[in-house]
């Protein structure tokens, strides 16, 4: 049951995509002065060492921040999120990735709640002991003393089930990243059962799903069913960095899928997403695709690409 550890997989094109995405939607809603929740329903360890034995075993953030940390055309918003892993590396060199959490903690206001669910019980303890110390460094330098233990939440539980009990979030404003390992098939199914059920409790939230683009049957249906889900409005984003391999043992693609995305979301993808093919592509397969909706057009027409 546990066997998925993200520090194998940490600052690959599959995090890039995720990561960059998330700090975008988290950017949007900064912009409004109301406090937001933000869930994480899967969220690993928080922060992985690029030389770790994990990391280097399989050296997959080489297809991923490695490619963009040198360079100096970053697109306004791509530069964003590579700043905020620069910031954690000020020696120059990339040694740390910041997970899901770590990049909220790091966009969220003072006045955000940060609520995070991690299941495997080591990646859990790091998570934790991670934003132990995150926060004894902040006190120490005096920031953030009135939020401390509330801001952020980390629980060892089934995030699944724990973000039902969180909607809908206080302020009425939130967004829930569901990031699952889907090494149990079941997870596509636990994904969308969670979906029908947030969106019952909070229809306004915005939800973040990623996934994996393989061949196995249930993978390849999963965004089609995600777009039938009872939300105002979608948007799938997918990015492909060489032509799959007959194994199909690697991951070459991954997608965000959005329910309720900010507007300004799908534009900047379409200024940004060419960028990524051109610097993370491998061979002449790589490519993005990038489409969204409405609940009665996705039903009546399909989605406008
Ligand atoms: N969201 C993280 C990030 O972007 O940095 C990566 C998460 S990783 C893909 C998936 C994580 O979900 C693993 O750490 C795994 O232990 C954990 N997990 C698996 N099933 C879970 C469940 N039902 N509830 C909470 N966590 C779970």
């Amino acid at each position: 049951m546990f066997s998925y550890r993200h520090a194998f997989h940490a600052g690959n094109h599959a995090d890039v995509l995720k990561h960059f995405v998330l700090v975008q939607v988290l950017e949007y809603l900064n912009q409004k002065d109301v406090a937001y929740t933000y869930i994480d329903t899967h969220a690993g360890a928080g922060v992985y060492s690029l030389d770790s034995a994990q990391a280097t075993k399989t050296a997959e953030f080489e297809t991923g921040i490695g490619p963009l940390w040198d360079r100096d055309d970053l697109p306004g918003p791509l530069a964003e999120y590579v700043k905020l892993i620069k910031d954690m590396n000020p020696s120059g060199k990339l040694r740390f990735y910041p997970g899901s959490p770590y990049c909220a903690e790091i966009v969220a206001r003072e006045e955000d709640r940060l609520r995070l669910f991690e299941l495997h019980p080591a990646d859990a303890k790091i998570l934790a002991d991670n934003f132990h110390k995150l926060e004894q460094h902040q006190a120490a330098n005096g920031r953030r003393p009135a939020a401390r233990g509330k801001r952020v939440i980390v629980n060892k539980a089934d995030g699944f089930l724990g973000v039902k009990a969180l909607l809908p979030p206080p302020s009425r404003r939130g967004v829930v990243l569901c990031d699952p390992p889907y090494e149990d098939k079941q997870d596509y199914k636990k994904v969308t059962d969670m979906l029908n059920d947030a969106l019952k409790r909070f229809p306004t939230g915005t939800y973040a799903v990623w996934y994996p683009v393989l061949q196995r049957i249930e993978a390849r249906n999963f965004a089609e069913r995600l777009k039938h889900l009872p939300a105002k409005s979608w948007l799938n984003v997918t990015l492909c960095i060489s032509t799959p391999t007959p194994d199909g043992i690697a991951l070459h693609t991954s997608g965000m899928f959005l329910l309720n995305p900010p507007y300004t979301l799908e534009p900047m993808l379409r200024q940004v997403m060419p960028y990524l093919v051109q610097v993370l592509g491998r061979d002449a397969g790589a490519q993005f695709t990038l489409e969204s909706g409405e609940a009665t057009t996705a039903k009546k027409g399909g989605p406008r690409t």
